[in-house]
């Protein structure tokens, strides 16, 4: 079988995402010394963001909510509207960003586009991937974009549906184990892990049972040799 489509993560694969939310976390850990130590402080933001995700979703908005929450809890109370008020203001921030791109981007999928269908498939809050995807200037390279909620395997099953791929025919390219690469392994396609050096603890995945349908790539640009590696075994 070949392989015939692609589809590629947006945060953290075709540009960055987790290095401005680390810059947020260090303000927030700079706010809540007052009454708890860095450790404990990421710790409670962690667990709140983990109990907030099946309500808020992901995304910026999902993330200051849980700061805001995280902040009032451990201050138990203390801590000024005007601190809020700032949290709110570094939300603002993080969404006017300007997108940078990954190393070797543009080249790379000037490359692939020759060989494979490419889609994009990226998950966060809607109106903050869509100007992501415009300001990226990388709209024209793809097939069809799609914005999701969640990246299960539901998710994963509905967009091969609606485009008429085979899941033995499809790879999944992305930074996160658990979200690009698992649910599409578990659907009967393949998939790249371009690993980025910050992952958000909540994507934590060990990868194990994924070996034989899963190539890691060396960074973007080593998405074409991490997909030859694919298509001989997909040949065979
Ligand atoms: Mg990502």
């Amino acid at each position: 079988m070949a392989l015939t489509t692609l589809a590629l993560d947006g945060d953290d694969t075709l540009w960055h995402s987790e290095t401005h939310f680390a810059v947020t976390t260090e303000r927030v850990l700079d706010l809540v010394r007052p009454w708890v130590d860095g450790d404990a402080a990421t710790a409670h933001l962690l667990e709140v963001e983990r109990k907030n995700l099946a309500v808020f979703g992901y995304g910026v908005k999902a993330f200051i909510l849980s700061v805001i929450e995280t902040v009032i809890e451990v201050s138990d109370g203390e801590v000024p509207a005007g601190r809020i008020h700032e949290v709110v203001g570094w939300a603002k921030e993080l969404l006017d960003h300007p997108v940078e791109l990954m190393d070797g981007v543009a080249e790379t999928l000037d490359q692939l586009a020759g060989s494979y269908r490419l889609l994009l498939i990226t998950k966060g809050d809607l109106l903050h991937q869509e100007s992501k995807v415009a300001r990226s200037g990388l709209a024209d390279q793809f097939d069809a974009v799609e914005i999701v909620a969640d990246k299960d395997t539901a998710t994963y099953r509905r967009i091969l549906d609606r485009h008429g791929i085979d899941p033995a025919e499809f790879v999944m390219a992305g930074n996160s184990v658990r979200s690009d690469v698992a649910p599409v392994v578990e659907l009967g396609g393949w998939g790249v892990h371009v690993p980025f050096h910050l992952t958000w603890a909540l994507e934590a995945h060990d990868g194990a049972g994924l070996a034989d349908r899963v190539a890691v790539a060396d960074g973007f640009a080593g998405l074409p040799a991490a997909l030859d590696l694919l298509a001989a075994r997909a040949a065979t």
